[in-house]
């Protein structure tokens, strides 16, 4: 479909593609598709053909696309307060920093601060660890925390950090999931020659690592650990939280967070449904003090538009069940690709609607590439891995409908691709 408006600009695929790569920067790569719209939980490119939309956005179009009750509360609050600075407060700001305390299921004192983006909720509470008086900050192998400087010196890959050394100071690395080198980070001996731990930094299930949930009772140690040495527990949920993993946050999940009560959860992606709005939770008086008047600002955060998308996500997510909807159809997808058996599938790990599913070869490139052909946004997550992260409103048969894709999906047989 080639359609040429009267100002000249070409509407085809290939049309916006060469416009894109004339005035878009070339840190993504080329597009794979130009987006013109969505609904529920499908898109449709410039050329008409519609696509089962599996990665909302990477974890963050829980409603879908176009919900009209999202629709309707964004534009109900623009149009009556877009934006304040800082030096006000509004009603949509602190109703949302309420709910979202009640939710988390936060102790008195708690309190929260508002960001634009996950990077800068880490970015916030990697400074917050600066103010416990003590430098040293662990976070693990594998972990992925943001791309501004600060968030970037928690995420692991040493392909995003290289360039941009120096980094901040002070982070150390520690084995994914490996309780006896968390134990060792906190003995005698590495405090003596690093200093005393200032914060952990973790996610409950790894996202851009290839959804990796941490073994089951680290967390507990991860709590136990950081309370006996007065250093903070960092939860990074911006893509586990705000019911992806079929519940508020993954560390409620007994499995997963045994009951503890962390120092700060780091919100964004599925938080505002679409609309960019991330969080920082400080759980109790000491963490929620820790940056004090004038020591962390932010023009965006706590926006009211933000605001009111963030809290008509949650009236959604509430009203229509959608937690429990998400531990089903979940289980539902799950079981329906293991059982195709089709011999490329080894198996589907994750929680909720936060899923991968692995791969016998290291093709999911190649897998991701003959969903978007058959209709179906997945995410090449790791070189044997695909990711699922669709919209929380995903039906049952639309499940089926990408079960059905796994059950028939073949590729060629060439050389192993190279692990990067
Ligand atoms: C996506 C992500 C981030 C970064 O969020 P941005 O909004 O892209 O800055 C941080 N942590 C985790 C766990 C993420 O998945």
């Amino acid at each position: 479909m080639t359609e040429i408006t009267s100002t000249g600009r070409d509407l085809s695929t290939q049309g916006w593609t060469e416009a894109y790569s004339r005035s878009v920067m070339d840190t993504f790569g080329p597009p794979q598709r130009i987006l013109v719209r969505g609904e529920g939980p499908y898109v449709w490119d410039a050329e008409g053909t519609r696509y089962l939309d599996l990665l909302a956005g990477i974890a963050v179009n829980a409603l879908g696309h176009a919900h009209p009750t999202l629709t309707a509360a964004v534009s109900a609050q623009l149009g009556t307060l877009g934006h304040v600075s800082n030096f006000f407060g509004t009603p949509t700001q602190i109703t949302l920093a309420e709910r979202l305390l009640q939710l988390a299921e936060a102790p008195a004192g708690s309190r929260v601060f508002f960001t634009s983006s996950g990077t800068e909720a880490n970015e916030a509470a990697f400074k917050m660890t600066r103010r416990t008086g003590r430098t040293r900050v662990l976070a693990l192998e594998g972990g992925f925390h943001g791309r501004s400087l600060g968030a970037l010196a928690l995420t692991h890959k040493p392909a995003y950090r290289e360039p941009f050394e120096p980094l901040p100071g002070g982070v150390e690395h520690l084995p994914f999931g490996d309780t006896e080198a968390l134990e060792a980070a906190f003995a005698p001996d590495a405090v003596a020659e690093h200093g005393e731990v200032a914060a952990l930094v973790v996610e409950p299930i790894q996202g851009e690592a290839g959804v990796r949930e941490l073994p089951a009772g680290y967390l507990a140690l991860a709590r136990r650990l950081t309370q006996d040495a007065g250093s903070l527990l960092v939860l990074d949920e911006v893509q586990t939280g705000m019911g992806r993993t079929g519940s508020w946050f993954a560390f409620q999940q007994p499995e997963i967070g045994g009951g503890i009560v962390p120092d700060v959860v780091t919100l964004a992606k599925g938080l505002g449904g679409g609309f960019p709005v991330g969080a920082v939770l400080a759980f109790g008086e000491r963490a929620a003090t820790l940056l004090g008047r004038g020591q962390h600002g932010t023009t965006f955060g706590g926006n009211p538009v933000a605001a009111a998308a963030a809290l008509a996500t949650i009236g959604v997510i509430e009203r229509d069940r959608l937690l429990a909807h998400t531990r089903t159809v979940g289980k539902v997808l799950r079981r329906a690709v293991v059982a195709a058996g089709n011999p490329l599938v080894k198996d589907v790990r994750g929680r909720g609607l936060l899923l991968a599913v692995e791969l016998t070869r290291p093709v999911a490139a190649q897998v991701a590439a003959a969903a978007l052909d058959a209709g179906f946004i997945v995410n090449a997550v790791a070189p044997d891995a695909v990711r699922l992260a669709p919209p929380l409103v995903l039906t049952i048969d639309q499940a089926l409908d990408a079960a059905r894709f796994f059950a028939g999906v073949s590729v060629e047989t060439t050389a192993p691709e190279k692990d990067d």
